[in-house]
């Protein structure tokens, strides 16, 4: 019978890993053996790591790859991504060589606003409301100076505070519907601190109203925070050549790829359940890239989604078209990224990959994300409609399957090589390594 723990945040990492390796894992000495072999041996960069986060007893590590040959905006770059899903970097890889010798991919940022919202409940009468609001405006974002003075020095700060009356949707409920432009910072800090201090000053100046009623002057400030749906963060990026030039496999025409490639996409656009399946592709190749850069993937996940259902029911991301003898296929998602804040100055590996991508700045690696993401959903697609999905995954999840059964480096090259002729297949790999082990 497991017993709740008091304090446990305030013991030492060697007492969390012994609390936790004796009353929830079977065999206490292997579980620290484990827990210990995934420290760093740096103690320096050990400590770095145990500091993200609280009550940390290890390290998770994800592997890091690189996808070459991303030619975008007629500028090479090598991207870094880190995954644990095999062949999602050797299908970025094929996509970016691919499109590399047909003019490579081209991006557009179509818009930068962050978004934040102050939540409050007031009851009483909505123009007074509308009234008071024009008149503490000033205030509001006078008060803010102290916050936004370097992020104007910038070029950045609050670019624009509504009010919205949502009392169709919920009674008495209003908001504070905030926009910022936060430069190459993500800007979640400095939007929620913006946000709390609008909602100390509606409080404040509420109070002192002179034509608020007494119950007027009470408006409750319900929460102050950014939103992750950033629909006007918004990036472009595409690639498009003559039909003709789309010579994947001898298996299809060009033209009848394409057009099959349209109406996948198709397929996508209005049905939901293929639909969640497409974008996560997309999100395949966006996550790798977010996460090797140290931003924030729930936040561009949750976004990007949203996005996705925006017209009302959930749909692709990607759009494809065929105008002529031209194939065109892209992307438009919202990535509110940074490269600074958050975990970018403080990551080795990040630092490293952010170097590795020239130093970009969030505008230019919300770009790189989006193509990242396209590249993915192409080769992703493009396997779909001709040979299906499973034969390049089970060709790259064939070494899992090996390191799973603990196979010898002799056993992993004669099987690797019966397997470049052979359909893969679990039970396939097993037969292969129980016929070598005879
Ligand atoms: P930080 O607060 O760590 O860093 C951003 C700050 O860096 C800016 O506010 C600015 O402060 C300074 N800065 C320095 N140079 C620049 C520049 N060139 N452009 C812009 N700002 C610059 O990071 P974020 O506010 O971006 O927050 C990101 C983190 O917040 C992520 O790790 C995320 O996980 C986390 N988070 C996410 C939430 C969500 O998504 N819902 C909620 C809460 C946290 P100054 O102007 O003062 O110099």
């Amino acid at each position: 019978m497991k017993k709740p723990i008091a304090g446990f945040s305030k013991l030492s990492k060697s007492e969390k890993i012994e609390w936790i390796a004796a009353n929830y894992t079977q065999n206490p000495q292997e579980s620290k053996k484990i827990l210990e072999s995934y420290w760093n041996s740096d103690s320096r960069l050990q400590q770095l790591h145990d500091e993200f986060i609280e009550n940390t007893i290890s390290n998770f590590y994800m592997p890091m790859g690189i996808a070459p040959n991303f030619l975008i905006n007629d500028r090479l770059y090598a991207i870094p991504m880190a995954i644990e899903e095999s062949s999602v970097v050797a299908a970025a890889s094929k996509a970016a060589k691919f499109w590399e010798g047909r003019g490579g991919f081209r991006t557009t940022v179509l818009g930068t606003e962050k978004v934040g919202q102050v939540h409050f409940i007031y009851h009483g009468s909505t123009p007074k409301l509308l009234d008071f609001f024009k008149n503490i405006k000033p205030t509001l974002l006078s008060e803010a100076e102290h916050l936004t003075q370097s992020m104007q020095k910038r070029g950045g700060g609050i670019k624009d505070i509504v009010l919205k009356d949502k009392t169709g949707e919920l009674s008495n409920y209003y908001q504070l519907h905030c926009t910022f432009e936060t430069q190459d910072a993500m800007g979640a800090n400095f939007i929620n601190s913006c946000l709390e201090q609008f909602a100390e000053t509606l409080k404040k100046e509420a109070l002192a109203h002179p034509d608020f009623s007494e119950q007027e002057k009470q408006l409750e400030v319900v929460m102050s925070i950014l939103s992750n749906y950033v629909p006007n963060c918004l990036v472009k990026a595409e690639v498009r050549c003559p039909i003709d030039q789309l010579d994947l496999t001898q298996d299809i025409s060009p033209r009848d790829f394409a057009e099959k490639m349209v109406r996948a996409v198709e397929i996508a656009k209005v049905e939901p359940y293929r639909a969640v399946t497409h974008n996560k592709g997309i999100m395949n190749g966006i996550d790798a890239v977010v996460l090797a850069t140290g931003n924030d993937f729930r936040a561009i996940e949750a976004g990007a989604h949203a996005y996705a259902a925006k017209d009302g029911t959930y749909s692709s991301l990607t759009h494809a078209k065929i105008e002529g003898d031209l194939f065109s296929f892209w992307i438009e998602i919202p990535l509110a990224v940074g490269t600074v804040g958050g975990l970018t100055k403080l990551h080795p590996l990040v630092k490293l990959n952010l170097e590795i991508l020239q130093q970009p700045s969030a505008v230019e690696l919300m770009q790189i994300m989006a193509v990242a993401g396209l590249a993915q959903n192409f080769a992703a697609v493009s396997s779909l409609v001709t040979t299906g999905i499973q034969k390049g995954h089970m060709k790259m999840h064939l070494m899992n399957i090996l390191n799973q059964h603990n196979a010898t480096d002799k056993e992993k090259e004669a099987i690797l090589a019966h397997f470049k002729t052979h359909t893969v297949t679990h039970r396939g790999v097993l037969n292969s390594l129980e016929n070598l082990r005879k």
